[in-house]
């Protein structure tokens, strides 16, 4: 699909709301958006937006379905609905993975792959996930399926493979709940390494199937390298990277810094964060597998009694789109670093943990968006924010 034109399924899928923007009048309302919540705190910088702002997304979900003619389609749930659209390209989405999700729609149906159906709880195959790394040109593609059964599985990966060799490994995920998440606990490596590895900021990564990892590595680029700008590095401190998913920024950050400790709550994601920290030769960073705000409170209740224990100089936070939480702000404050750098993509959440802190003696000092996800309506923001005293 070119840039012009305005995809057929936008208003069923809901995730474009600005197809048919022009790119720099999307940036612009961006902006203005951000303006309007972080306004009133601190300077706004004009926002970062892409050179190519299509086929950005590194990582694309398909859920699998019947239309009622019997065809197998997928695509993506209607907005606010559990109907599927069928999708067969998609502007944002990496066009290989798409190719990939088209090429699955295939066998499956030469392979007489029932799709599940969400309501009977009959079938096998729920979604699939292509991961694709940009750097490396490495392809994960993770097959959910509704029951651990699934018949010529070896030869549906043969066929896979031999229509799209790029891919580097294929993982059989299996979901049997009632549930909107797409993958379930259990998972089977059946072929290649079971990660797939990226590079960002010169520095390699891993990543599992169940791993966070910025959708949008290009703009990845340019948000880290705002985050550690922002914070002003000196090469003394210490820092804690909460929020960390497989440890990305905080190990990008090591190089100007004394010692970083990533905090993540999802176990597979500190897996490979421990393995990215050997993969790179980084000494100075560890990790905890932790509730972030858990962990703010135990090491803030630790240097309470023992006055010997080291506080963070810095605390660098990316939070899901829910924000962070009074657990964690208010132990942030108890250790007071004298810098906080937010990373967030829910400038509304980002806003009520800054008036927080705001309240608690920090003050906002910058905001610089990034256009992570053109043409959605989300947008990331770094916002600095210091010690007023
Ligand atoms: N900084 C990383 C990840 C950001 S996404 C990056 O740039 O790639 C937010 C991360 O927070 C996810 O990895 C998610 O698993 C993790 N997370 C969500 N809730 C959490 C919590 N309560 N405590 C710690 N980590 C959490």
């Amino acid at each position: 699909m070119s840039k012009a034109e305005v995809c057929p399924v936008h208003k069923k899928c809901g995730g474009c709301r600005y197809q048919g923007v022009p790119y720099e009048e999307q940036l612009k309302i961006k902006e203005k958006m951000v303006g309007k919540l972080m306004g009133k705190y601190c300077k706004i910088y004009p926002i970062a937006g892409m050179e190519n702002p299509i086929h950005y997304r590194n990582k694309v979900h398909a859920v699998f379905d019947r239309d009622r003619k019997g065809n197998i389609i997928s695509g993506v749930y209607k907005e606010g609905t559990h109907q599927v659209i069928p999708v067969e390209s998609c502007m944002i989405e990496d066009v290989l993975a798409d190719e990939i999700i088209g090429t699955i729609r295939k066998l499956a149906k030469s392979f007489k792959i029932k799709t599940y159906d969400e309501d009977t709880g009959y079938g096998l195959l729920r979604h699939v996930l292509v991961k694709r790394a940009f750097a490396t040109g490495q392809v994960m593609v993770v097959i959910v399926t509704g029951s651990p059964v699934f018949p010529s599985r070896n030869n549906f990966v043969k066929a896979l493979l031999k229509e799209h060799p790029q891919v580097t490994t294929i993982i059989h995920n299996i979901n049997d709940k009632r549930t909107s998440m797409v993958l379930g606990e259990r998972e089977k490596v059946i072929y290649g390494k079971g990660y797939i590895e990226d590079i960002l900021c010169g520095k390699k990564f891993r990543i599992s199937a169940k791993s966070f990892y910025q959708v949008n590595p290009v703009q990845t680029e340019v948000l880290y390298k705002k985050a550690i700008e922002a914070a002003g590095f000196t090469g003394k401190e210490y820092v804690i990277d909460a929020y960390c998913g497989i440890g990305t920024i905080g190990m990008v950050a090591s190089d100007y810094v004394d010692s970083v400790v990533g905090v993540e709550l999802n176990r597979d994601a500190v897996r490979d964060a421990i393995g990215n920290a050997k993969a790179n030769n980084i000494k100075n960073v560890r990790f905890v597998c932790d509730d972030a705000g858990k962990f703010m409170v135990k090491l803030a209740a630790v240097a309470h009694r023992d006055k010997s224990v080291r506080l963070p100089d810095v605390v660098l936070m990316d939070p899901p789109r829910s924000g962070s939480d009074e657990a964690f702000l208010s132990s942030l404050v108890k250790m007071g670093p004298k810098t906080v750098v937010y990373v967030s993509c829910n400038p509304v959440t980002l806003e009520r943990d800054v008036k927080w802190l705001e309240k608690k003696g920090y003050k906002a000092k910058g905001v610089w968006p990034v256009d992570m996800f053109p043409f959605t309506e989300h947008t990331e923001c770094v916002t600095l924010i210091q010690k007023s005293n």
